[in-house]
């Protein structure tokens, strides 16, 4: 057992950990971060390793040994989910991600008064949690610009200042000024999607990525290679926390990293100040870290589970849970896609960078009139391979087959070999309500490799509301891939319920104490020197991907604790 002293120990070095690490290191902060995974390097990606990295998912964290659970309702009993939603080394998930990069919409920020402004409190959905966050896009504007511009993201301003751009994206909110890179090039499926969508009478567009199209900051541009999703990027041009952020706050001198550190508690004292965590090493031993200030950031999951395995005679019910709000309002991606096929063209959708080339937003918020519909909200619309995570030719199995084609056989050969290079997939990755009975608690019969209960999440997506936005979205999916020129277009089912990308909630923001276990800075109502950070944090979601979102609060953070809260410790306002 070793006992470490520092100002700040932040547990999880992915997207938030390395961004505190760094602006926190160069304030001249003694930072020590805990990692459980290892730090990998860009040379580690070369040669791409499709068995290790496609096939065994070697970047996420393995099921066996850090077991999420999940099940659809409190009746039921829980089982391992098959795939998690976070990193498992340094870097986090930003070095297998997509690195689809959005600033969210200003009404993202305010779902609840916009939609009771347009459509009346009925809208609603009686039973959903939706809530405005404590703080607004113009709050983040300056911050979401910093890391766009000190990670490097490419795109084209579709709004700039107020003045709209055609080619970007026309529902953006305002931005201060252009992307720092131009957008990646478009691939064959940007190139009949942005045609389609064009026909529709609709605003198609590049996707802004943090994946350099060109040589920035001493990193190279993208080479198109296609490894990308579930992959390090072999010459670090997709713009992670492991290239920019991490080599950043190494350079501070007051930065410590420990890998193989898994935080299994965080102390507090009578008084209920938080005095440090415990952590095991890569040797199974239990360490202690004294500190000053405690940042979590190791995902959604692990944020709820330290908080409630943290719990004390004065936090009876978890740490920082007077609020009674720990681990509920989970959320997440709700996905429905049409796959088509082309007789007349190759589209080899497996080149390039996977995630979402091309997409639209004018059914994404509030983008659209929801009138009469029978739901709120709606989805970002892009096009892609059917799984980003599989290979190219597991992407493509992974394609089901059109009604009426066997998935064995002579007939799913032919089909599968004529179609493996001329298919795309449509996909409408859709916002979800929260709702207070989408939970995250601890498991009672699944335990980690430490002998300690996992996380477990009770979770359905299948709302009237959001089953009502599912349909009319993947109708409207059918309608782009036959403007698209499509030879056949169908939907596969959705799934039973599972949560989908990118979850969210479980430690909310908000105004008020009552009903938020944190405020906007991310910070603790119950313990001032406990920061709570990343898509946990989230009252509701968008259409779009939360982590330049995350990030952009991670700076705010970072430059209010540097020169606010060091200075008068306390409750920030
Ligand atoms: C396959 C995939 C693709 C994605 N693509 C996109 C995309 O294109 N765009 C986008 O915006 N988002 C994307 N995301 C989501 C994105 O990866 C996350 O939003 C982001 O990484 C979250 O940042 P974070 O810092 O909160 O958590 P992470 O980046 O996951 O970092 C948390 C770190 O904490 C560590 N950790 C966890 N528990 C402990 C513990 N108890 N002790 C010590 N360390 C611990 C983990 O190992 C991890 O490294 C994707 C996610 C996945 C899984």
């Amino acid at each position: 057992m070793a006992n470490f002293k520092t100002d700040v120990v932040i547990v999880g070095a992915g997207a938030v950990g390395g961004i505190m690490a760094a602006e926190l290191g160069k304030a001249g902060i003694k930072v020590l971060a805990l990692e459980r995974g290892p730090r990998l390097q860009t040379k580690d990606f070369n040669p791409h390793d499709e068995l290790r990295y496609f096939t065994r998912q070697d970047l996420r964290p393995n099921t066996k040994l850090h077991p999420v659970t999940w099940r659809p309702n409190a009746n039921t009993r829980a089982t391992r989910m098959a795939s998690l939603n976070n990193g498992a080394q340094a870097g986090g998930g930003t070095v297998h991600y997509g690195a689809v990069s959005w600033r969210f919409h200003e009404d993202d920020f305010r779902v609840r008064s916009s939609t009771i402004e347009r459509y009346g409190e009925k809208a609603i959905p009686e039973d959903s949690s939706v809530a405005d966050w404590p703080l607004s896009y113009a709050d983040l504007e300056p911050w979401y610009d910093k890391a766009e511009h000190e990670l490097g993201v490419s795109g084209k301003a579709g709004n700039l200042n107020g003045k709209k751009i055609e080619g970007g994206n026309v529902f953006e909110a305002p931005r201060k000024r252009d992307y720092p890179l131009p957008p990646l090039m478009v691939d064959q499926s940007g190139l009949v999607f942005e045609e389609g969508a064009k026909k529709l009478g609709y605003h198609p567009f590049s996707t802004p990525r943090a994946i350099l199209s060109q040589p920035y900051h001493d990193r190279p541009g993208c080479t198109y290679c296609g490894f990308c999703q579930a992959f390090g990027c072999h010459v670090g041009a997709k713009s992670s926390i492991l290239v920019t952020k991490l080599p950043e706050a190494d350079a501070t001198k007051n930065f410590t990293l420990i890998t193989g550190a898994t935080c299994h508690r965080v102390n507090t004292d009578a008084s209920g100040k938080a005095t440090g965590v415990n952590f095991y090493g890569p040797d199974g031993s239990d360490n202690t870290v004294e500190a000053d200030l405690v940042i979590l950031a190791p995902f959604i999951y692990d944020n709820v589970r330290l908080l409630l395995l943290s719990k004390t005679d004065k936090f009876p019910n978890g740490l920082a849970n007077s609020s009674g709000q720990v681990g509920k309002h989970v959320m997440a991606h709700i996905g429905t896609r049409a796959i088509s096929i082309f007789d007349d063209r190759h589209i080899n959708i497996f080149m390039g960078p996977s995630a979402q080339r091309h997409c639209i937003d004018d059914f994404n918020a509030d983008n659209f009139d929801h009138k009469d519909l029978g739901f709120i909200r709606g989805a970002q619309i892009n096009v892609s391979p059917a799984d980003l995570e599989a290979g190219p030719i597991g992407t493509a199995m992974s394609m089901s087959p059109p009604p009426g084609t066997p998935r064995w056989g002579a007939a799913y050969r032919d089909f599968f070999s004529k179609y493996f290079t001329r298919y795309a997939g449509i996909n409408a990755q859709t916002e979800n309500l929260p709702y207070a009975d989408q939970t995250i608690d601890l498991d009672p019969n699944i335990k980690d490799m430490y002998g300690l209960p996992a996380p477990r999440v009770t979770y359905d997506w299948r709302r009237p509301n959001e089953r009502a936005r599912i349909e009319f979205l993947g109708k409207k999916l059918e309608e782009i891939g036959r403007a698209m020129g499509a030879s056949k277009v169908w939907r596969p089912p959705t799934n039973q319920g599972q949560p989908g990308a990118h979850h969210q909630g479980g430690t909310r923001m908000g105004a008020d104490p009552k009903t938020s276990v944190v405020n906007k800075y991310s910070q603790s109502w119950d313990i001032p020197n406990l920061f709570i950070m990343g898509s946990s944090t989230h009252p509701t979601m968008s259409g779009y991907n939360p982590t330049l979102t995350i990030e952009a609060i991670a700076y705010m953070t970072a430059d209010a604790i540097v020169n606010r809260y060091v200075k008068n410790p306390g409750l920030l306002a």
